[in-house]
């Protein structure tokens, strides 16, 4: 039968008519740009996380670079990431013109690691630091990032792209953050109809900032008081994402059941699944196991073969991608994320996988382990 890694036009009944609708009567009436769809999304987007203010931009890698420009983050700054994450982290530190240093990851909870970040923020003294809510999860130490970021005048910039609808000590995981961002990109955990992002924060000031900057530098139609550039969300992905909300907490509910399921089932088989930190309720974004790296490859040539969709989030450490040679300046740390990106292996995990293709996916994990195929 074989099953997707990832499968995004799983919708629920009625949502493609809603959204067809939607298209419909916002062509109609030229509603392309702003309006009420842009404004409730951001107004839904600051009450389910938590934070204040809200600003929607273009995608997530724009929330990232107008969340370091708004803070004041340009040339010739220093700026802390993780070796481990999406590469848009260490693209956005060099587009603002910073100067990117990576952390390595701690193997507990596979996110950056504390310790080599203390030591890293005492050496370079950077202007700000990037902290990624990877996996659907988060650090475990994430109070202590935001208390020692806070204690050494450092702005922590959470890059949420992968943990709308992650809960930390309880609450929205962005909640308690300076400034953090997200990504809308369709396969994230809330996707659009194409690309999106947004900021949240808890200052007026520092939302007129990123809204400013995501516009031109506007600070009328034809006077500019910065140079930004243009990073609006569209109305047509406000919509969308307005309407995938609708739908959210059902969405969010199947991922959380699928990764249980694999976490339970995958520890009984004794494979290293990897589960979030006890503060963290997940939100399902994907299923992380870690496998010797030779038997990885064994068993992704049966996936393969089976037609089953896998992943490796990620393949390769910041510090070792050619694009980085000629930016970074300097890792922290030992060769956590070079482990990890060698044995790291994600099975499928979407809303609304199906029983019978969980049970497919399982069945090839089990006779692998134990030698049948
Ligand atoms: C997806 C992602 C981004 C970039 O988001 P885009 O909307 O694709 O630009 C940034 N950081 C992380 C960790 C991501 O997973």
């Amino acid at each position: 039968m074989g099953v997707p890694f990832i499968d995004i036009k799983r919708f629920e009944p009625g949502f493609l008519e809603a959204w067809n609708a939607k298209v419909a009567e916002m062509s109609k009436n030229a509603q392309f740009i702003g309006g009420a769809e842009v404004a409730t999304l951001e107004k839904r987007l600051s009450e389910y996380t938590g934070t204040a203010l809200t600003v929607s931009c273009a995608n997530g890698t724009d929330a990232l670079q107008l969340a370091l420009r708004a803070v004041g983050v340009g040339a010739g700054d220093n700026v802390l990431l993780p070796d481990s994450t999406f590469w848009a982290t260490f693209e956005a530190v060099v587009n603002v013109g910073a100067n990117p240093y990576t952390v390595d990851s701690n193997m507990t909870d596979l996110q950056m690691d504390f310790d080599a970040f203390a030591k890293a923020i005492d050496e370079v003294k950077p202007k700000a630091a990037m902290i990624v809510h990877l996996y659907g999860w988060g650090s475990s130490r994430l109070a202590d990032y935001r208390a020692l970021c806070k204690q050494k005048g450092v702005v922590l910039i959470e890059d949420g792209a992968q943990s709308f609808g992650v809960k930390y000590k309880g609450e929205p995981v962005y909640k308690g953050c300076q400034i953090a961002t997200t990504s809308f990109y369709p396969a994230k955990v809330l996707g659009a109809a194409g690309d999106g992002g947004a900021v949240f924060v808890n200052d007026q000031a520092l939302a007129d900032k990123v809204r400013m900057l995501a516009n031109h530098g506007r600070t009328t139609h034809y006077g500019h008081g910065a140079v930004g550039w243009n990073s609006r969300m569209d109305s047509l992905q406000a919509a969308f994402v307005n309407l995938g909300l609708d739908h959210f907490e059902a969405r969010l509910k199947s991922r959380q059941d699928w990764a249980a399921r694999y976490h339970k089932d995958l520890r009984a088989l004794g494979v290293n699944d990897i589960t979030p930190p006890a503060d963290y309720v997940e939100n399902g974004y994907c299923n992380v196991t870690l496998f010797e790296n030779s038997k990885r490859t064994k068993l992704e040539a049966i996936l393969k073969e089976k037609g089953i969709g896998f992943g490796n989030i990620y393949p390769g450490a910041m510090s070792d991608q050619p694009g980085a040679k000629e930016f970074l300046k300097k890792r922290f740390g030992g060769n956590n994320a070079q482990q990890v990106s060698s044995t790291v292996l994600n099975f499928p995990l979407f809303p609304y996988m199906t029983e019978t293709e969980y049970k497919e996916i399982l069945s090839i994990i089990e006779n692998f382990l134990s030698g049948k195929n």
